[in-house]
């Protein structure tokens, strides 16, 4: 086991004090203690958010992308250099409103990508909008007559896309987070970890008091199989007194996008000599166009 020391970065996190980014901050710190990872194994891809800061607070290899384009960067890094560990950590805005086109071909393509999406079902880096989880009727600062639409369902939506591994945690209970971490960057293919993240300041409704006393384990139960799809979806549709959390569903029955991708065969792009091209190559592609 490595050291969570060992991932700590100089740079403070700027978020509020309270604020549920810190649980999922710690939990992902000791996952990756637990795998026995070094920092210059990790690359840890953000966007635009509270919670798209988190790379900038983590001692290993951080990009913080444009909003909405984590994924699409994170699936560049990880087709260059397909032995390094690729994790995003991006809110609800900018995984599900501008990448969610993103997401869902990623799942898809069963690119080995850990999504982490810290939920906190509003926009707090703006101070307060809705977003895409934010549920309908609330009353936000662009929605004083409250919310219009339907909220999406990030669960129902990647296991529809065919993501082979779907989970949802919560940043008050540290312990569990870690070891869906764990599992996640385990697994071979893409990993959504929905995380639900109260936001103490703009969406105080969500709070810790009210996950706690609803969250609970379905991997608690050993009657649940985790394999079954149809079960992972009745899963996911539920929400309310009652609010699953854990590993939905997980399967490897299917090749990662690097495993099929022929370029690869040969080791990660960065490692492989650059092709250089003769005065006769350029003369061939030219004569193909002309
Ligand atoms: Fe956290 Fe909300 Fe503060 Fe952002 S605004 S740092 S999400 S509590």
């Amino acid at each position: 086991m490595g050291d969570v020391k060992d991932f700590a970065s100089p740079v403070r996190p700027t978020w509020c004090p309270g604020c549920g980014n810190f649980g999922i901050w710690n939990a992902l710190k000791r996952a990756l203690a637990e795998l026995d990872l070094a920092p210059h194994q990790v690359m840890i891809v953000g966007g635009i958010g509270c919670g798209s800061k988190l790379p900038d607070y983590t001692h290993a290899n951080g990009y913080m992308s444009l909003h909405g384009r984590t994924v699409p960067v994170a699936s560049g890094m990880r087709l260059a250099h397909h032995e390094m560990v690729v994790i995003c950590t991006h809110g609800d805005g900018d995984a599900y409103a501008e990448g969610l086109g993103h997401m869902l071909h990623c799942a898809r393509r069963n690119l080995h990508i850990v999504d982490i999406v810290q939920d906190n079902r509003i926009y707090g880096l703006t101070k307060g909008q809705y977003s895409p989880t934010t549920e309908q009727g609330r009353v936000t600062s662009t929605s004083p007559h409250g919310s219009l639409e339907l909220p999406v369902n990030p669960l129902a939506l990647a296991l529809a896309a065919g993501a082979t591994f779907v989970a949802r945690s919560w940043s008050g209970d540290v312990p569990h987070l870690t070891q869906v971490i764990v599992q996640a960057v385990q697994h071979r293919g893409y990993a959504l970890i929905d995380v639900l993240q109260p936001c103490v300041t703009f969406n105080r409704p969500y709070s810790y008091d009210f996950y706690r006393p609803r969250v609970y384990n379905v991997n608690a139960d050993p009657t649940y199989d985790p394999t079954d799809r149809i079960a992972a979806f009745r899963k996911a549709c539920e929400w309310g007194e009652r609010i699953p959390i854990g590993i939905l569903y997980q399967v490897e029955d299917r090749p990662t996008y690097e495993e099929q991708e022929a370029v690869l065969a040969a080791g990660p792009l960065v490692r492989q000599p650059l092709r250089t091209w003769t005065e006769a190559d350029y003369e061939a592609l030219r004569q193909e166009y002309m």
